[in-house]
């Protein structure tokens, strides 16, 4: 595990939060409008420690297990610690999910959209929850299909009564990120929903431009993962 600078991550931070206030000048809204939710998924808690330290409260990780192995101290201490799960999420996990995150980005299918229903009323815990569309229509790729996703938002909200915000993508790597953040917000738009999650380190800005509510970025703040922290 790489070691962890916290004057990097500072400087990151407040780098990629002048960014995101940029950003949303130039596409004419008001920068409070945009959440910055920092990913640090493989990082260790001295990053996410860091992190705290210049206020940041929003942090996504991808996978159950590893949140569980960093989080439950750090929310002790940090009570307005908000935890984002953005990864893809498995049944057997469903359970840890919604005692642990605030968000659940990845609500993708009909099998795990009951299952939560059923694991909300049962403990009582409601995260919040975003669809997840798989707008590059990718067969590897988890996630609604954009002529599927309307029906499947209704049958969440209506039928399960999942407490639905709004809607997720990650665009295929290779593709113009507009074009499909264009799509995830037409889709959030014509089914009267605000939250939108799109853009990681390289397209926050632009997604940003098409309406990103929340931008998920990892590497930008926390420096690559696996290798040394980066300006
Ligand atoms: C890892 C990850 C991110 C952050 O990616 P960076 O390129 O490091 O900013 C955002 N969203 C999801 C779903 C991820 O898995």
């Amino acid at each position: 595990m790489e070691e962890v600078i916290a004057a990097d991550v500072a400087a990151n931070l407040a780098s990629v939060r002048s960014r995101i206030e940029a950003a949303a000048r130039a596409a004419g809204r008001p920068s409070g409008e945009v959440a910055l939710v920092a990913v640090s998924k493989t990082h260790p808690a001295a990053g996410v420690r860091a992190a705290l330290a210049c206020g940041q409260r929003l942090f996504g990780e991808n996978r159950v297990q590893e949140a569980l192995e960093k989080y439950p101290d750090l929310r002790l201490e940090f009570p307005d610690l908000k935890l984002h799960l953005i990864g893809p999420l498995q049944t057997n996990k469903i359970r840890e999910a919604v005692a642990h995150f605030d968000v659940i980005e990845t609500v993708d299918r009909p099998r795990l959209a009951e299952a939560l229903a059923r694991e909300m009323e049962r403990c009582g815990r409601r995260p919040t929850c975003l669809i997840e569309v798989n707008t590059g229509e990718e067969p590897q790729k988890a996630g609604a299909a954009p002529a599927a996703a309307d029906a499947f938002i209704a049958d969440c909200r209506d039928r399960l009564g999942l407490p639905v915000a709004g809607l997720m993508c990650i665009p295929p790597a290779e593709d113009e990120p507009a074009l499909h953040f264009a799509l995830l917000r037409e889709i959030a738009r014509r089914n009267g929903l605000a939250v939108l999650s799109m853009g990681m380190s390289a397209d926050y800005e632009i997604a940003i431009r098409f309406g990103a509510t929340h931008v998920r970025v990892g590497t930008a703040v926390f420096g690559s993962r696996g290798g040394p922290v980066q300006a």
